[in-house]
């Protein structure tokens, strides 16, 4: 069997066509949707996702403003940048690029951002949406992923899905929206005994781990959505958890890396940042 590609290129495309419509339609009313990034600190990798965000603001119309503050930033300095921006009635969504320096608290400064504003959904009114099924913002990364599972026309209802990594922005996440898609839902991690006897089970495998060549060939059961998530550098080169070259032989579809799910990050922080300012609208 070879593989579905499920293209980030063309799925993210989509979710940028519906997001400008939308800004036309909130500009219409005299509301531009905007977005700010906080950027503490030169990180080469964090310096590239900002850019891209900015980009995306700029293509689908939105106002797009980064905030760049020092790598010896303190911690009242940083929020107090975030409760500035949080009043500023310009900006609709406000994100703060992970990660920090060291010597800076994250959740604390997470937990600065109104919720509502919190378009990257890590704030833990959000993530205690997400954990009851109610109205909240769904972190971007999760969110494009499901999208991309949707896009299958597959029925997900039922299916056993495995999720490789329990961290707070992606594992955990996936795995509630997985539940709520009626799905059987198992989440691995570095102390799960025989991985592979889990992975082999899976309809829906999604990996999140950060190792490169992580997943082969004999972990996945044939047929199986395959959804890697994983960013890494090898050689240079970008590349996800993914064995692409032998998994592709035996899963039903797979997202590539690049031009997978890293592309539908960025499409569904658009999409939030533009519920953000529709919100207002209703207020
Ligand atoms: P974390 O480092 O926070 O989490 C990695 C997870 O992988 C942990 O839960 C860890 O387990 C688990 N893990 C590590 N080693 C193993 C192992 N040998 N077996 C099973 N599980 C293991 O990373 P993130 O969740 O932040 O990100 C994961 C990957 O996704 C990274 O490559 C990151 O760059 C990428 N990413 C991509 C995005 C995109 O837009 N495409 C957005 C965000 C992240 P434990 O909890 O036990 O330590």
């Amino acid at each position: 069997m070879t593989a579905r590609i499920l293209d980030g290129k063309v799925l993210s495309a989509q979710i940028k066509d519906e997001v400008t419509a939308r800004v036309e339609a909130l500009k219409a009313k005299g509301v531009i949707p905007g977005l700010a990034v906080i950027l503490v600190g030169n990180n080469p990798a964090s310096e590239i996702y900002v850019r891209n965000k900015g980009k995306g603001c700029e293509e689908t119309g939105m106002l797009s403003r980064t905030v760049r503050l020092d790598e010896a930033t303190t911690q009242e300095e940083l929020e107090g940048q975030i409760e500035a921006l949080n009043r500023d009635p310009e900006i609709h969504g406000i994100l703060v690029q992970l990660p920090l320096p060291r010597h800076l608290d994250e959740n604390a400064a997470l937990a600065k951002i109104l919720p509502e504003k919190d378009v990257d959904g890590f704030h833990l009114i959000n993530a205690g949406h997400l954990m009851t099924g109610t109205e909240g913002v769904v972190p971007c990364t999760p969110k494009g992923a499901l999208y991309m599972l949707r896009s299958t026309g597959e029925d997900l209802s039922g299916k056993e899905a495995v999720v490789i990594g329990r961290s707070n922005i992606v594992g955990k996440p996936m795995a509630m929206l997985l539940l709520q898609q009626n799905c059987t839902v198992t989440v691995c991690h570095s102390r799960t005994k025989d991985l592979a006897e889990h992975t082999r089970r899976a309809d829906i495998l999604v990996s999140a781990v950060g190792k490169a060549g992580f997943v082969t060939k004999d972990m996945v059961k044939p047929g199986a959505i395959v959804i890697d998530v994983g960013i890494n550098r090898v050689d240079g080169k970008v590349c996800g958890d993914v064995d692409f070259e032998s998994v592709s032989e035996t899963a039903g579809w797979i997202t590539p890396v690049p031009g997978g799910v890293g592309k539908m990050t960025i499409a569904m922080l658009l999409s939030n940042t533009v519920d953000a300012a529709e919100r207002t609208l209703g207020k």
